[in-house]
């Protein structure tokens, strides 16, 4: 066997030693907009040790722990590889992933979870709502969008996801990762929050979840919840994102906060940093609470909707 082959084979052994497998995909989402936002991205920085590594159209990032990676969401089923491609071009392996914590539990955002934990074996963190759909691999009934069918709101089940609280804290190296539950676009949004740093420099960075009142023609956000109704927690949630301590914020879209045009202007040179603002949480609500706001009105006017 030449040595090229032979050192070959031994990576694939100390690989399996060390516990990684190769990533293997799962089928395809092919929704409408699945081609559109899985175009690839090319990973960059967003702060300190924290890097964008998700498609064009769909988050995830990736920070280093120092003892580990933390991964954020999986995108689509289809986009597993361009994300794993992405944590391979800045030096990292799959199997350095502690653990992927999950926004919401739509194909879009964790339709790649499950193959990336397969490679990584690595943890799923997720709030408690998120953890049943995710071994599911459905939304639940509650979900504003369930009326699609199962069919289109299917994604690759994961079992065993490890439920974090809401508030609850997840510690790894110099990393505390906090979950905020933001219930609204789905009954178990999460929001993430953590400090990364840089020459001695500390900001808050949010990993928000979508605060979109969008829905299938059934479900209805001025509806009753058990609780003080369905647009009162997702105020609340909107409310809470707005209140964070938020630096950078990554929303679960990229488009949702002009990663695109922001991109342009760093590689520009414009300064101070455009990813650096301190109002984007805030204006982020702001425009989610607007949308709820025209949704709800539009759902008293057509009351049969
Ligand atoms: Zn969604």
């Amino acid at each position: 066997m030449p040595s090229h082959r032979l050192s070959a084979v031994l990576a694939a052994v100390l690989a399996a030693a060390a516990g990684a497998a190769p990533l293997q995909p799962d089928t395809a989402k092919n929704c409408r907009s699945c081609t559109e936002w899985n175009q690839p991205q090319k990973p960059f920085l967003l702060y300190g040790k924290s890097w964008y590594v998700g498609t064009a159209g769909l988050s995830a990032v990736l920070v280093d722990s120092g003892d580990g990676l933390v991964l954020l969401d999986g995108a689509l089923p289809e986009s597993a590889p361009l994300i794993a491609a992405n944590i391979a071009a800045l030096g990292f392996r799959l199997e350095q992933i502690k653990y992927i914590a999950v926004s919401h539990a739509h194909y879009d955002h964790v339709g790649g979870v499950a193959a990336l934990a397969r490679a990584s074996r690595a943890t799923v963190i997720a709030s408690r709502r998120s953890a049943e759909a995710l071994a599911a691999g459905v939304p639940p009934k509650d979900d504003p969008q369930i009326d699609f069918g199962a069919e289109a709101n299917a994604f690759p089940k994961v079992g065993h996801a490890k439920v974090l609280a809401d508030g609850e804290t997840l510690r790894l190296g110099t990393l505390a990762l906090t979950a905020h539950y933001t219930p609204g676009h789905t009954p178990g949004a999460t929001t993430w929050s953590w400090q990364d740093c840089a020459d001695g420099k500390c900001l808050n960075l949010v990993y928000a979840d979508s605060l979109n009142a969008v829905s299938d023609d059934v479900y209805r956000f001025g509806g009753a919840d058990g609780n003080g109704g369905i647009a009162a927690s997702f105020r609340a949630s909107i409310a809470r994102v707005a209140a964070l301590p938020c630096d950078v914020l990554v929303p679960v879209h990229p488009g949702f906060a002009d990663f695109a045009g922001k991109l342009a202007q760093r590689a520009q040179g414009v300064t101070p940093d455009p990813f650096i603002d301190a109002t984007a949480c805030r204006r982020y609500a702001e425009a989610a609470s607007k949308k709820l706001d025209a949704r709800l009105s539009e759902e008293r006017a057509a009351p049969k909707r």
